[in-house]
């Protein structure tokens, strides 16, 4: 979450508006007239609709239901699944696309706080090897009853593909939120660089942070088990999962932050991270030259060198 001053936020040569998408409020703020804005904004209604899998139409919606056919997609769709396909490859299965039946069985969007019995579960990791999904010009196929879930990844192309819409109609001081994927457009409005702001898990939201992180034109994506989740008896089920296990990841991590240049890597990066836990994360990290920062429950911080991050007062 960014660190916005809201006195600066509220000057009349910055903007921001607010949607919601994915399942997440978005933000988008920038230097430039509100019509601007608007259009960018109504940009993620246009994403949303081509990789969401619960938008009937979608492209994602359409090789879910193609029963193992091929399915024309968008060159949009096809630079995700891409990019998808190369980070699992990378993260040993870390990250996994086609968890969608394991997902859609936890239900943490739609306010489930059951934990589903280890039979669904076993089921629901079924027919999860996400190596057979085909991609070829222009087509994707995946075998019959495979869901695909793009949520750990889309909001980062998205992310990319609006602040460049931005950056292309002459925006140079701007910073979009979408749920944890902040994408910084050049430098802030005194020109200096962005301080995002990374959220303390369990603090309020927007104004509780652990950390700063200085950048510009730069991407800063954080995933962590505060967002969509529950608790049963002391434990956090939360909606990063293992592909092993077909349960949420329990390895003492809060939250993984990744920030480079792509937003579309890092977050597809951040979700296998968290899954491989520090030290595969971090190689895993390193290979895609990305910096990062672990962050786990007691409060220790492990980070690259290179990350220009500020912990707050009280941690390690
Ligand atoms: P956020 O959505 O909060 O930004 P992530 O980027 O980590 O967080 O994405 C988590 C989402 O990714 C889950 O809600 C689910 O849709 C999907 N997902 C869960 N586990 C995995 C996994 N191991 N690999 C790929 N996607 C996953
Ligand atoms: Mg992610």
């Amino acid at each position: 979450m960014p660190r916005l001053e809201g006195a600066r936020m509220a000057t009349e040569r910055m903007k921001t508006v607010t949607a919601e998408y994915f399942d997440t409020v978005n933000a988008i703020s920038a230097c430039c007239n509100e019509a601007l804005l608007e259009e960018a904004v109504a940009q993620c209604a246009d994403y949303d609709a081509l990789l969401s899998r619960f938008v009937p139409g979608s492209d994602v919606w359409e090789i879910n239901h193609a029963l193992g056919k091929r399915v024309h997609v968008s060159q949009h769709t096809a630079t995700v699944l891409s990019l998808a396909r190369q980070v699992a490859e990378a993260s040993g299965g870390a990250f996994n696309i086609a968890l969608g039946t394991l997902a859609a069985l936890w239900a943490f969007t739609s306010g489930r706080t059951r934990v589903p019995s280890s039979e669904g579960i076993s089921t629901a990791l079924a027919n999860t090897d996400c190596t057979l999904i085909e991609i070829g010009p222009g087509w994707v196929k995946a075998p019959s009853g495979m869901q695909i879930d793009l949520g750990g990844i889309a909001k980062g192309y998205i992310a990319d593909r609006v602040a460049d819409f931005l950056r292309e109609r002459g925006v140079s001081c701007g910073l979009l939120n979408f749920g944890g994927n902040v994408v910084t457009i050049g430098k802030n409005i005194d020109g200096a660089p962005w301080s995002v702001g990374l959220q303390t898990p369990g603090g309020a939201a927007g104004r509780d942070f652990w950390a700063a992180v200085e950048c510009s034109d730069a991407t800063v994506v954080t995933s962590g088990v505060y967002e969509r989740g529950f608790d049963v008896q002391g434990v956090r089920y939360h909606h990063i999962l293992d592909p092993r296990t077909g349960y949420p990841v329990q390895n003492g991590l809060l939250s993984v932050t990744a920030v480079g240049p792509d937003s579309l890597v890092a977050d597809a990066l951040t979700t296998a991270m968290f899954v491989l836990g520090i030290e595969k994360g971090s190689e895993l990290a390193s290979r895609f030259g990305v910096e990062f920062a672990f962050l786990d429950r007691d409060g220790c911080v492990w980070r690259s060198p290179g990350l220009a991050l500020t912990i707050c007062s009280g941690r390690r």
